[in-house]
């Protein structure tokens, strides 16, 4: 089977589907119409199957001072997918897919019309220049963790624990 990845050959493949978790967001622009197209893209990588995606939620702007009232909201989601492809190979392509979408990275943490983040790579844990997985501040987001929650009730994040668990400890819920 030939494979098109957005930078070369890529790292080799791994031998068994792995479930992957990629967040979602946008906010500026067509929002929704913008995460529709990303999922499309999503299902249309190579060694990608059983694509799944959260319905979306709409959330305040969280940049380096913290929450911004003021900025124009998030609509934020979680795809689940299984996928062949490795890690490193796979944050390029969410990389490409932002690109395509007119994504321009002016500002860490600045506004963005579509901003594409690898959460988890089954229980994999990575800690490279480039590519930190599960994501560093993954259990920390209300935003990440309700609607991976929805698709999945029973998702864990590897080394942290139940994603359940962790947002209610987010939401000051947890005992
Ligand atoms: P941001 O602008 O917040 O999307 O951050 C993108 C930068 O974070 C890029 O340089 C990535 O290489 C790096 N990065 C590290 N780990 C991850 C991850 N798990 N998902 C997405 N980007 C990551």
């Amino acid at each position: 089977m030939s494979v098109r990845l957005a930078h070369g050959i890529g790292d080799p493949p791994a031998d068994r589907p792995v479930a992957a978790v990629v967040a979602l967001g946008a906010n500026l622009g067509s929002r929704a119409d913008t995460l529709t197209a990303a999922v499309e893209e999503l299902r249309l990588l190579p060694l990608t199957t059983d694509v799944r995606v959260s319905t979306p939620i709409e959330t305040v702007a969280v940049t380096l001072a913290g929450e911004d009232v003021d900025a124009p909201r998030y609509l934020n989601a979680i795809a689940l997918l299984r996928t062949r492809l490795a890690p490193a190979t796979l944050l390029r392509e969410l990389h490409r897919i932002e690109a395509e979408h007119g994504r321009v990275r002016r500002e860490k943490w600045g506004d963005r019309t579509l901003d594409l983040d690898l959460i988890a790579y089954g229980d994999v844990r990575i800690e490279e220049e480039h590519l930190t997985v599960p994501h560093p501040r993954a259990h920390e987001r209300d935003f990440v963790l309700a609607p991976w929650l929805q698709i999945d009730p029973d998702a864990e994040i590897p080394g942290r624990g139940r994603v359940d668990a962790l947002l209610a400890a987010v939401r000051g819920g947890a005992s």
